[in-house]
């Protein structure tokens, strides 16, 4: 991954955030307070302005500059959780011009501790994580960029039946069963952009 991919993958999820802003926010209805796709759809048009005036010289400062914005212009608990996926990715790629399989997968896996650090939550706890640590785990594997995305959709599709156990869901507790967690089909969407670029 090079500069100009990173900023089209960036580029890429803020389509896919545009076009599925009203089923994400359905998603938030029933287990949270329907706000997913607003709180991203904010975030990522805010990450579009930064890369235009800051052109990032590098894909790390790409993703840097990209995590910085959702955390500051996100006002749900997605916008950290997402910006600190890709602040500590974009930190772990480093100054590096052009990453390659193993070092994406690494910063990804390092965005993923940062996100369980920040949150707390598990795989089995019904949120993002559910998605994001099996794509992140096919990717250290070494399979293609469209098999983590294949792995983020059955991790999101995996939290269906699940109790959620953080986030504003967590809050039904069994009432919020059979639902299938917002963030998780929203990295669904950032892993779908990336195969769509990589
Ligand atoms: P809010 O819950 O503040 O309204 P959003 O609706 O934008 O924020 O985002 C909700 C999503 O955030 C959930 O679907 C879940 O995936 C994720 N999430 C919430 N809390 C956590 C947490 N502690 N750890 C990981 N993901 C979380
Ligand atoms: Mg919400």
């Amino acid at each position: 991954m090079n500069t100009a991919t990173a900023t089209a993958w960036l580029r890429a999820f803020a389509a896919a955030v545009d076009e599925h802003a009203a089923a994400l926010t359905d998603l938030d209805r029933p287990i949270g307070d329907s706000d997913h796709g607003v709180n991203l759809q904010r975030g990522v048009h805010a990450v579009l302005e930064a890369l235009d005036a800051q052109a990032p010289a590098t894909p790390g400062a790409v993703l840097t500059t990209a995590g910085s914005t959702l955390v500051s212009t996100v006002g749900g608990a997605s916008g950290p959780l997402f910006g600190t996926l890709l602040r500590r990715a974009g930190k772990a790629l480093g100054e590096t011009e052009d990453a390659d399989g193993p070092a994406l997968a690494a910063a990804l896996r390092a965005g993923l501790d940062g996100v369980v650090k920040l949150g707390g939550a598990q795989v089995g706890d019904a949120t993002l994580v559910d998605a994001l640590t099996p794509a992140v785990e096919a990717l250290e594997a070494g399979r293609t960029v469209a098999e983590a995305a294949a792995a983020a959709e059955a991790g999101a599709a995996s939290t269906e039946p699940l109790v959620a156990r953080k986030g504003r869901a967590s809050y039904l507790g069994e009432r919020g069963t059979g639902h299938r967690d917002p963030g998780a089909q929203s990295v669904v969407l950032l892993v779908r952009a990336l195969a769509a670029v990589a």
